[in-house]
C-alpha cells in the first residue's frame, strides 16, 4: 500500500512571471566568458493548478522574478553573511529549471580564464531548505572561485601543472528554494518531498518507501516522494549533471558536522574543521545517485551549524579543497570519470545517525 504523503505546506499562488520564465534560454554565460557547455532547453511542463488567492503568500510574486537584482533583494534578506551586493555580484542567471512554485533555479557556470578545465566541479547549495548556512557557502566560494579567475595566469605554458585555476565550477546555491522562502523554512519541497531522497538510485523501487515508513517511522520530513525523480527540482539537477559531466558533486548540508564522500576515491581526509566520517548511503540520495549509479564522486559537507557559517571555516574549507583539487589533477589515475570504474557494495544504509 503507498504511504500518504506528508501534510503539505499550503499551496502558493501560480505565479504568472513562470510562464514568461519558461520561454526564456537557459544561461548559462560565466562572468569571466565562455560557458563551459552549451545548456539544453527544457520542454515546458503544464502549470499546476492555481491555488485560491486566499492562499497566496505576500512574497510569491517576487521569488518568480528571473531578474538578478530582485531576487537578490528578495534573496539576501534570508541568508546569513550574504547582502543584496554580494548577491548580485555572484552573477547567477536563470535559466529554464524552476521550483514546484516557479521559482528560477539560478545558477553560475566560473571557467578557466584560459584553455580548458581540467576538472568540473558541480557545487549545491540549500538542498534542504532549512539549511541556509549551505547557501552561505555557494556565495562565499563564487566570490573565492571569481578572485581565481581573476589571478590566474592568462598564458600558462603547457607545463604548467593544472591548478585550482584550471577548474570549472558549476554552482547551485540553492536548489529548494521553495523549502527555503516557506515561513518556517523548510526541509522538504512544496510537495512535501525530501529531494535528497528523490534521486534515481539502484534502491530507490525496493527500499525509498519501506525505509521511510520503518527507519524515520514516516518521518514527513524525509518523505521520499511517490516515485523517483517526480519533483521539477530533482529532475532539473540530474540535467545539470547529464550536461556539465561533473568530475566531482560538492553538495552542502547542514548541521552534523562531518565530511561524507561517496563514488570513486580518495577522499580528503578533512575539508577545514569537519574530517572524513562516511555515513553511508540512503535510498534515493545524491551520495547514492552521483557516487554510486553516475560514478562521480559526491563530497557531501555537514556545516556544523544550519544557520551560520563563520567566515574563517568558509576560507579553510576552501583552502582544503583545492589542495585536494591539485591533487587529483596532477594523479592521472584518478582525474577522467570515464576511466574510473564503479565501486558499488562499498557503502551500506545509512544509520539515522548524523546523516543528511
Ligand atoms: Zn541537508
Amino acid at each position: 500500500m503507498p504511504a500518504a504523503p506528508p501534510a503539505n505546506a499550503r499551496a502558493w499562488a501560480w505565479p504568472l512571471a513562470a510562464a514568461l520564465g519558461l520561454a526564456l534560454v537557459p544561461a548559462l554565460a560565466n562572468v569571466r566568458g565562455k560557458p563551459v557547455a552549451p545548456a539544453r532547453a527544457v520542454a515546458p511542463r503544464p502549470a499546476p493548478p492555481p491555488a485560491s488567492a486566499a492562499s497566496a503568500p505576500v512574497a510569491a510574486a517576487s521569488a518568480t522574478t528571473t531578474d538578478l537584482a530582485q531576487w537578490c533583494a528578495r534573496l539576501a534578506p534570508e541568508i546569513p553573511g550574504v547582502d543584496a551586493p554580494a548577491c548580485r555580484a555572484s552573477g547567477l542567471v536563470a535559466g529554464a529549471g524552476r521550483s514546484v512554485r516557479g521559482v528560477p533555479l539560478w545558477s553560475n557556470d566560473v571557467v578557466p580564464a584560459s584553455g580548458a578545465p581540467r576538472f568540473k566541479v558541480l557545487l549545491l547549495g540549500g538542498i534542504h531548505g532549512d539549511e541556509l548556512a549551505s547557501v552561505t557557502l555557494a556565495f562565499d566560494w563564487i566570490q573565492r572561485s571569481h578572485g581565481v579567475q581573476a589571478a590566474a595566469m592568462p598564458h600558462a605554458s603547457k607545463a604548467t601543472r593544472p591548478t585550482i585555476a584550471n577548474v570549472a565550477w558549476r554552482f547551485v546555491p540553492l536548489l529548494n528554494p521553495d523549502g527555503l522562502l516557506h515561513s518556517p523554512s523548510t526541509r522538504v519541497n512544496a510537495h512535501g518531498v525530501d529531494l535528497n531522497r528523490n534521486f534515481p538510485t539502484a534502491d530507490w523501487e525496493r527500499d525509498a518507501q519501506p525505509y521511510w515508513i520503518k527507519r524515520t517511522k514516516k518521518d514527513p520530513r524525509r518523505f521520499p516522494g511517490f516515485k523517483p525523480v517526480s519533483e521539477p527540482e530533482s529532475r532539473w539537477l540530474l540535467e545539470q549533471i547529464d550536461q556539465f559531466h561533473p568530475d566531482l558533486i560538492v553538495s552542502v548540508h547542514a548541521p552534523y558536522g562531518l565530511l561524507d564522500f561517496d563514488g570513486p576515491p580518495p577522499a580528503p581526509r578533512r575539508l577545514g574543521s569537519l574530517q572524513l566520517d562516511p555515513v553511508g548511503v540512503y535510498p534515493g540520495s545524491l551520495g547514492n545517485y552521483g557516487g554510486l549509479v553516475k560514478n562521480v564522486p559526491v563530497m557531501t559537507l555537514e556545516l556544523k551549524n544550519a544557520r551560520a557559517v563563520p567566515p574563517a571555516e568558509l576560507a579553510a574549507m576552501w583552502n582544503d579543497l583545492q589542495r585536494w583539487l591539485n591533487e587529483q589533477m596532477n594523479n592521472p589515475g584518478v582525474q577522467a570519470s570515464a576511466q574510473r570504474s564503479p565501486v558499488p557494495g562499498t557503502k551500506v544504509i545509512g544509520s539515522t545517525r548524523g546523516g543528511d
